[in-house]
């Protein structure tokens, strides 16, 4: 196997006195759509927004490629940690579109302040994108006036403006209606198919078992197992995998 292009060990975070992530460690190949999945309150957020950098950690290590966002708990400079971070794109359970912007203008966004192409082809890859999620004649609606399943398709072509090497999925179904979860899934079975490597924590088992080369079950601020979508979920080993896949299927 190639080098892993997120590699994480060891990772500790605590919340005061409220230890969050124990001893967290993952491997996830270039390619790879690895479903992390377990209890409300394990940590499953907190994980993934520590590789986003939306949390620091208190000890341990993220390489995202060559870069190390923290080593042994230490990060480096803010440059530094920018330019790992904008590799990365995340979405999230409650889309966190700007509401005072059209679709368009939050594709927009940050491809213009972080000026790396020209205008013109900031506006061409926009069209595209909203294009692949199915909303090219949504660029001028505002937020409020789409469904939750537009919403987070624009969230998602978003991500995507920045031309990202790896994408975090935080339960991007979880808020939706039932009937417009399918719209969501279906982009991101197509991203994978693009072979995008991804994180998705999720409740849709369905997409877990159908989409992601690997499972993690995360209990408690660590991982507790994982496998293929067939060993995870045929036969789990652990007692506390068991439970659970037994309330959520
Ligand atoms: P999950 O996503 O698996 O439901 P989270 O990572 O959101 O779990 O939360 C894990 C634990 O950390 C929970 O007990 C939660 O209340 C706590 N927590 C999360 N974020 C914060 C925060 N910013 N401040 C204090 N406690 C937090
Ligand atoms: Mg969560």
């Amino acid at each position: 196997m190639d080098k892993a292009i997120i590699e994480v060990k060891n990772l500790r975070k605590s919340f005061g006195a409220l230890e969050v992530l124990k001893d967290v460690s993952l491997s996830v190949a270039r390619s790879e759509v690895v479903a992390v999945i377990g209890p409300s309150g394990s940590g499953k957020s907190t994980m993934l927004r520590s590789l986003a950098h939306l949390e620091e950690v208190n000890g341990g290590t993220i390489r995202i490629g060559e870069d190390h966002l923290v080593l042994d708990g230490k990060y480096p400079g803010a440059a530094k940690i920018k330019e790992i971070t904008s590799r990365m794109g995340m979405v999230f359970q409650h889309f966190n579109l700007f509401p005072h912007l059209t679709v368009r203008g939050n594709l927009e966004l940050a491809p213009r302040l972080t000026k790396r192409l020209p205008a013109a082809d900031i506006a061409r890859k926009a069209e595209e994108l909203l294009a692949k999620v199915g909303l090219q004649d949504k660029g001028d609606a505002y937020p409020a006036n789409l469904s939750g399943g537009q919403k987070q398709r624009v969230a998602i072509a978003r991500a995507l403006m920045m031309s990202p090497e790896i994408l975090l999925f935080d339960e991007p179904t979880s808020a939706l209606d039932p009937e417009l979860t399918g719209e969501v899934l279906e982009v991101m079975r197509q991203l994978a198919g693009e072979r995008m490597t991804m994180v998705v924590v999720t409740h849709e088992m369905g997409f877990a078992r159908e989409v992601a080369d690997r499972v993690m079950f995360m209990a408690d601020g660590e991982f507790i197992e994982s496998g293929t979508p067939d060993e995870l979920f045929g036969n789990p080993r652990q007692e506390r995998t068991k439970v659970f896949l037994n309330r959520v299927l």
